[in-house]
């Protein structure tokens, strides 16, 4: 059984931990370096980017998880994980650096100017034929993505409807809503898989 880290400097940690145990993984909450080295897929929870972005700095994570992630490890980011994924970003914090990976421009809290949480139905690539019932809490969307981004959601209905709110790059997935919370695992299932296919295959 592979093990997959939930990066705990911040944000919703145990959500996420429960719902990749639901899926069948072990995990590790990951804080130091040498944690990062021991997993073999990570999940960045939802919380506040900026915060998660400066943490990362003090707790000399950033450059580790970029190296870890350049280098092919399996890594899914949910809402503010979403954004510390993002190659670039629009309204961040002054300053604010991202992990990236995946090749795409994501604004923060795109949703929240209008409505700071709300829920919706979103189709999933590749997760089944129902809806995702989708909680998304003063969340980013996805602006625009690079060629080799596929486009696995998109919000439905309202005045957003269309907005990309789910990704996936090879082995960097990211969603702008929460699905630890729903006690619907699919995204955390899905991703799971990808962790347990990439460490058969290597
Ligand atoms: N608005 C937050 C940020 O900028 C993200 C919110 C969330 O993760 N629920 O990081």
């Amino acid at each position: 059984v592979p093990t997959i880290g939930v990066l705990a400097l911040q944000g919703d940690v145990r959500e996420h931990v429960r719902a990749l145990e639901a899926a069948g993984a072990r995990t590790l909450r990951v804080r130091r370096p040498d944690e990062l080295e021991r997993v073999d897929g990570l999940v960045l929870p939802g919380g506040e980017s900026t915060t998660m972005w400066r943490l990362a700095r003090s707790f000399e994570l950033l450059e580790p998880l970029r190296k870890r992630i350049e280098a092919g490890l399996p890594a899914y980011g949910s809402c503010a994980g979403m954004i510390m994924l993002a190659d670039r970003i629009v309204d961040g914090a002054a300053g604010q650096e991202t992990v990236g990976g995946i090749d795409m421009t994501v604004r923060r809290n795109a949703f929240g100017r209008q409505v700071d949480s709300f829920e919706s139905g979103v189709a999933l690539t590749g997760m089944g034929d129902t809806p995702y019932h989708a909680v998304f809490i003063r969340a980013p969307w996805v602006e625009s993505v690079g060629d080799g981004v596929e486009i696995i959601g998109r919000a439905d209905g309202g005045p957003n409807a269309g907005r990309i709110v789910a990704v996936r790059q090879g082995r960097l997935m990211a969603t702008a809503f929460h699905p630890e919370l729903t006690g619907d695992f699919r995204v955390h299932h899905y991703f799971a898989d990808l962790v347990r296919r990439t460490t058969e295959e290597e």
